[in-house]
């Protein structure tokens, strides 16, 4: 359930609310709108008493959210959350665009690729430094080494770090070196992770699983928002369906309808979501088209020799050409691709 405070609703009127619904045996999470204060009523308590709550002093209106998501859903908060990634924002006007290798392989290679995505246009910079593998026998990532490539990285392009955190035990580890802790689509119902990144309170960007439904990536990004942190970017990275021509089938459908039922930004994958570089440059347009917040897209120098995921990485000419053409689909949606370091302070 949530309470729409009136717009001129008074400090005192909110807290009555609050303690009136704390009495009731339930917690509450505060959503402070341009226009209205939300109030989140979360947890389980007594039957909640919907008409005694409406006729308070202050209240606009109470509605039942259906949805088992509740911090998640647009009800709670109606505007696009707009959240920090390094010194720029995703989510309302501005779409980032986050490239970089699969893995973080060596120090020269991710500083090259860092400079050439940056000149390219991107955003921010990805690349595992541990990588979730099928076999045990692939190449595993760097691990802490491959972070402080990252960050030497960031030091000398400007661009943000996305990378992967894989066990709850590495979060205050990769918290040093990333600005967005990525989880990964293999541990989205990894509860004990979800639990550590929301305490965190770092930016993440959480990836669907394979095999997952809409309200369950939902539901993984509620545990994280359940502690407070609410910079979470939702990540469409592709499903198993019967289609074996590619390596996954991008969800586009997923895009307009994270949009509708949540406030939190969009981030689509078409790297992973068609697994063959020759298709990523359309389904990256389509996604920007579809009203995504963002792109990340796997760049390698050298895609054949890549220790992961080589098949699915465009060089970064290819690259440099999927931005120019995003500028346009962008700008045709009434959006712009951020740089870098532009306008930190807008943050809701
Ligand atoms: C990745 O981003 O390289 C990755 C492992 O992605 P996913 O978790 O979506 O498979
Ligand atoms: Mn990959």
């Amino acid at each position: 359930m949530i309470v729409i405070m009136q717009p001129n609703a008074s400090a005192r009127q909110i807290s009555d609310v609050i303690a009136r619904i704390r009495a009731m045996g339930y917690e509450v999470h505060l959503s402070e709108g341009e226009a209205h204060t939300i109030i989140g009523v979360i947890g389980q308590g007594r039957t909640l008493d919907r008409e005694n709550l409406s006729t308070m002093d202050g209240v606009q209106d109470v509605l039942r959210v259906t949805h088992p998501f509740k911090i998640a859903s647009r009800y709670y908060h109606p505007e696009d959350s707009i959240i920090p990634l390094g010194t720029s924002l995703v989510g309302g006007q501005d779409l980032a665009i986050i490239a970089g290798p699969c893995s973080v392989e060596g120090r020269s290679e991710i500083l090259e690729i860092a400079h050439a995505v940056r000149e390219a246009g991107a955003t921010a910079l990805r690349g595992g430094a541990f990588k979730p593998r099928t076999s045990p026998y692939s190449f595993q990532g760097l691990g802490e080494e491959g972070l402080q490539y990252l960050a030497e990285a960031r030091e000398q392009t400007g661009l943000a770090v996305v990378t992967e955190v894989m066990d709850q035990n590495l979060v205050p580890l990769v918290c040093q070196y990333a600005d967005v802790l990525q989880v990964g689509a293999r541990n989205m119902q990894n509860y004990s992770l979800l639990h550590a990144v929301g305490e965190s309170q770092h930016p993440v960007l959480l990836k669907r699983g394979m095999s997952s439904r809409i309200e369950e990536l939902l539901m993984a990004a509620e545990y994280i928002l359940s502690h407070g942190n609410m910079r979470v970017m939702l990540c469409e990275r592709g499903i198993r369906t019967f289609e074996t021509e590619t390596r996954n089938t991008f969800d586009i459908n997923a895009i307009p309808a994270l949009k509708h039922l949540s406030h939190l930004p969009v981030i689509a994958d078409p790297s992973h979501g068609t697994g063959k570089w020759e298709y990523v440059e359309s389904v990256s347009l389509a996604a920007v088209a579809a009203g995504a917040d963002g792109l990340i897209i796997e760049v390698h120098q050298d895609p054949e020799q890549a220790l992961s995921d080589g098949r699915q990485s465009l060089k970064p000419e290819r690259f440099a050409e999927l931005v120019r053409k995003a500028r346009l689909v962008a700008q045709a949606m009434g959006r712009q691709v951020v740089e870098p370091a532009a306008n930190a302070a807008k943050e809701r």
